[in-house]
């Protein structure tokens, strides 16, 4: 570093002639175009809906496509070599995958159940790494007030969650998810029963007892939510 100077032709132009912008065009066209062709073979899919394994893809075609174009030393072909052996092994890989349930739950993970009959299946929470606080926020977006509406929740490959409910007239009494600013949010306490607080497991006897939740082992226990009569409420 003895010979260092903040030269800026260096650090904008970098060593090399001018003429070396010219190839980068060149290199760009060439290895864009040929990165496009690949690309329609690996299949059709929106960026919402990727995978791991294909995100890990993106990744690599990714740095196989971007180092070619600048770096004088890494010719084009080294490029498109690899571009060209990444979708292969991508048709291959989707293909097994195809033909094998475990080779596609392997790359593509599998189908996680959150909610079950109107509590939160702790067991797939615990395996989704996904804060309860999370879940509930998805919730809250497709208009779930508590978890008493909700039939089952599963936790997609593609990390959205589908939300099944219960029709109008089977809506329990659950736990609510409001959030904490609005810790009752559009809903109404129903104090004859009560629910896990952790996880809604909705506890049919009125008494309280010092049980612990069977369904997550937390032993606090308090008073779920009702909707089916909030129009009453609000005459
Ligand atoms: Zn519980």
């Amino acid at each position: 570093m003895d010979n260092y100077s903040f030269d800026l032709a260096r650090i904008f132009l970098g060593d090399l002639s001018l003429l070396f912008l010219f190839e980068i065009v060149f290199r760009t066209v060439i290895l864009f175009a040929y990165l496009i062709i690949n690309m329609r073979f690996i299949g059709q899919r929106s960026v919402g809906q990727l995978s791991s394994y294909e995100i890990a893809l993106i990744v690599a075609l990714g740095s196989a496509a971007g180092d070619p174009l600048f770096y004088v030393d890494v010719p084009l072909v080294h490029g498109m070599v690899v571009i060209t052996l990444l979708v292969l092994l991508s048709r291959i890989v989707t293909a097994l995958g195809a033909r094998s349930r475990r080779i596609n739950t392997l790359l593509e993970g599998r189908t996680i159940r959150l909610v079950n009959d109107g509590y939160l299946d702790y067991a797939g929470v615990q395996q989704s790494v996904l804060s309860a606080d999370e879940i509930y926020m998805e919730m809250r977006q497709v208009g779930i007030l508590h978890l008493g509406m909700v039939k089952r929740a599963y936790l997609e490959t593609d990390g959205m969650i589908s939300v099944f409910r219960y029709p109008k007239d089977r809506i329990k009494p659950g736990l609510s998810i409001a959030p904490e600013g609005d810790p009752r949010g559009a809903v109404i306490p129903d104090d004859d029963y009560f629910v896990c607080e952790r996880c809604g497991y909705y506890k049919p006897s009125p008494a309280i007892t010092r049980e612990t939740c069977p369904n997550c082992h937390h032993d606090v226990w308090i008073h779920p939510v009702i909707t089916h009569d909030i129009e009453l409420k609000m005459q």
